[in-house]
């Protein structure tokens, strides 16, 4: 029974890495897309799994490893309730909570077909009108848009 424990252990816990706990349910995936798939080991991804706190919620673990403040940014837009932990020898080093930031650049991709960022080389922009649901608004044409619509970039 031992190749079953271990592979158990490997889900549960990482050695060394970083975890992302808290995102909205479904957007697993595409926090990796953003974080750019980084491949020094396995990335997890835990989706659907029952939360107190949220209901349901998405977890997403990365191997060997650490994100960047940068990347931490980006993560809210997938999950403003969202915790990044920092995992050295199977025990928690650092833990931050994501900051949704008042407006997001990039990262999303306006749903407008109509509206000029489609069609100019210009940085996406949008306000963030609530954070739960998240909900945004284009800079340059006004439209809401509703998590469950989040295109990205
Ligand atoms: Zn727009």
């Amino acid at each position: 029974m031992t190749g079953l424990d271990e592979s158990r252990k490997q889900v549960a816990a990482l050695r060394h890495g970083t975890v992302v706990d808290h995102l909205n349910q479904g957007m697993a995936l595409k926090a990796l897309e953003v974080l750019g798939f980084p491949t020094k080991g396995a990335a997890l991804l835990g989706i659907g799994l029952e939360s107190r706190k949220m209901g349901r919620k998405d977890i997403l673990k990365l191997e060997n490893v650490e994100i960047t403040p940068a990347d931490i940014d980006k993560l809210a837009v997938f999950g403003p309730q969202a915790t990044v932990s920092f995992i050295r020898d199977y025990k928690v080093v650092r833990k931050v909570q994501v900051k949704l930031p008042d407006e997001i650049r990039g990262i999303l991709k306006c749903i407008n077909p109509n509206c000029i960022s489609n069609h100019e080389r210009i940085e996406t922009r949008f306000k963030v009108e609530r954070a739960k649901p998240l909900d945004v608004r284009c800079d340059y044409c006004e439209r809401r848009i509703r998590e469950d619509e989040f295109v990205l970039l």
